[in-house]
């Protein structure tokens, strides 16, 4: 699981400037796959080869002035819920605003480590300016230039150490939650008024059991775990499913971060969508994300006690789908209605289909052939000249199945060929349904 560090602060500091920094060295993996179209407020980074992910928060305000303050608060206090670290940016040149107070002190009474940052710092007087900033009473900041870099990699360095001691060297998991591996993880996720808390009633309803109130987490966050058929499926609800009202509509909006980490954490998610509705742009998105989380994925396509029950607009619906949603074309699809119980039971055998390739290893010999005959089949074009030679595959784990291709020149390799592998690889183990990582490194 990747760390989540959390870009917090007041609107124009250069949350969003930081973020495209911090996250550059990927941008050009971003989009790998035409047809998405979403804005990208979070995205996985790697700076001294330690990956991690990092979420501008500011991205998802929705700028309402009177809601303003207000609303950065809750955001604020999101992240450091969700987040693994936090970094509150500051601006060098406007100063400090009683806002900025209110925000150190909500992050004060945290126990996530947290990094202030003071931006838009580009010259040595700037940076002997900041008396003023001692008064919010933070022993350690970062003046930083997050346009032109200055700073960056002081913080980066800092920022790693901390991922390092904190994150990644964790204790390492104890019996249970080893146990829990053993359990088929599914998040539920969509936006609001879809069905989500109808469905989880539907499938989890009486027999449900809350099996834990984590440490860290709020009393909202709880799992749910059933057993069926010898299978042991585990359910990670997020806060706010199931309040009701007022309460519950805002705290949708916020729920973003806690959608990730349940991707983040599940072996399959179910991509709800309201059929009467059609497909959105919001459920792409939501779609999106649990692509980028690399999880396996089902779509449930809700509410079809609504649609015509006309062939025709059935089929039109599904073909809307597939062709807004390429990137995931592995993920099964099953119509449903949450409401009326209509196929819901199918769903959890759907699940387990998936999870079953998602946590399939390929015997090494039979992988070495599959890349093989497709290498024989259709060679790489020649890059600089130059022959691709293929050397030998390993898989390297699973969930997803991820597959590691020694090869001489791994640059040579396009990506609309490794494309072409990870399809012949899907075919030749019959692998339809779960995403494959496929990467490809040197051996000389
Ligand atoms: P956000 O609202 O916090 O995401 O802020 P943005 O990243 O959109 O930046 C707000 C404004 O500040 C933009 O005009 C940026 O060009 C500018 N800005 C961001 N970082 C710096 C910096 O390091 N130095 C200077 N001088 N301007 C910056
Ligand atoms: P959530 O916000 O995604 O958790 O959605 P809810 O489960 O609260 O459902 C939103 C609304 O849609 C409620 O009024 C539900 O009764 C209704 N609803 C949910 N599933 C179905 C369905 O399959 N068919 C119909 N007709 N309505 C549904």
């Amino acid at each position: 699981m990747k760390p989540i560090v959390a870009l917090v602060g007041r609107p124009n500091v250069g949350k969003s400037t930081l973020f495209n920094r911090m996250t550059k060295s990927r941008n050009a993996l971003v989009d790998d796959f035409p047809g998405v179209t979403r804005d990208r407020h979070y995205a996985d980074a790697l700076w001294d080869e330690i990956p991690f992910t990092v979420v501008d928060t500011g991205g998802f305000l929705v700028s309402d002035d009177d809601v303003f303050a207000a609303e950065i608060r809750e955001h604020v206090e999101m992240a450091v819920e969700e987040a693994d670290v936090v970094v509150l940016v500051l601006d060098g040149r406007a100063g400090v605003s009683p806002f900025d107070q209110d925000l150190v002190h909500i992050l004060r009474r945290s126990d996530k480590p947290v990094f202030y940052l003071i931006n838009k710092i580009e010259n040595s007087r700037q940076r002997d300016d900041l008396a003023e900033f001692f008064t919010l009473g933070m022993d350690k900041f970062f003046p930083v230039s997050a346009e032109h870099g200055v700073g960056v990699p002081t913080f980066m360095d800092a920022l790693i150490g901390v991922l390092v001691d904190e994150v990644l060297l964790a204790p390492p998991m104890d019996e249970k939650e080893a146990a829990e591996n053993q359990e088929i993880c599914i998040a539920v996720a969509g936006r609001p008024n879809v069905g989500k808390s109808s469905l989880i009633n539907r499938l989890f309803g009486t027999k449900r059991v809350v099996v834990s109130e984590k440490a860290g987490t709020t009393r909202d966050a709880i799992d749910l775990t059933m057993d069926k058929d010898g299978k042991t499926f585990r359910l990670i609800d997020t806060a706010g499913i199931r309040r009701k009202g007022k309460v519950r509509e805002k705290i949708e909006k916020y729920s973003i971060l806690k959608a990730l980490k349940s991707l983040d954490r599940c072996d399959v998610a179910l991509i709800l969508v309201d059929a009467s509705e059609g497909v959105t742009d919001q459920d792409i998105t939501i779609a999106g994300y649990a692509h980028d989380r690399g999880c396996g994925a089902v779509f449930v396509l809700n509410k079809w006690d609504l649609l015509d029950k006309e062939e025709k607009n059935q089929k039109m619906f599904m073909e809307e789908l597939r062709m807004k949603s390429k990137f995931l074309s592995f993920a099964p699809a099953i119509t449903v209605s949450a409401l009326t119980g209509q196929r819901t039971h199918k769903i959890f055998s759907m699940v387990e289909s998936v999870y079953d390739e998602y946590n399939y290893r390929i015997n090494t010999g039979l992988l070495n052939r599959i890349i093989e005959n497709a290498i024989y089949r259709s060679e790489p074009s020649l890059h600089k000249g130059k022959r691709l030679k293929f050397f030998y595959a390993t898989q390297v784990s699973v969930k997803p199945p991820t597959i590691v291709c020694f090869v001489n020149y791994p640059e040579a390799v396009h990506f609309s060929y490794k494309r072409y592998l990870i399809n012949q690889i899907r075919e030749m183990a019959e692998l339809e349904k779960t995403p494959i990582n496929l990467y490809f490194r040197e051996k000389t």
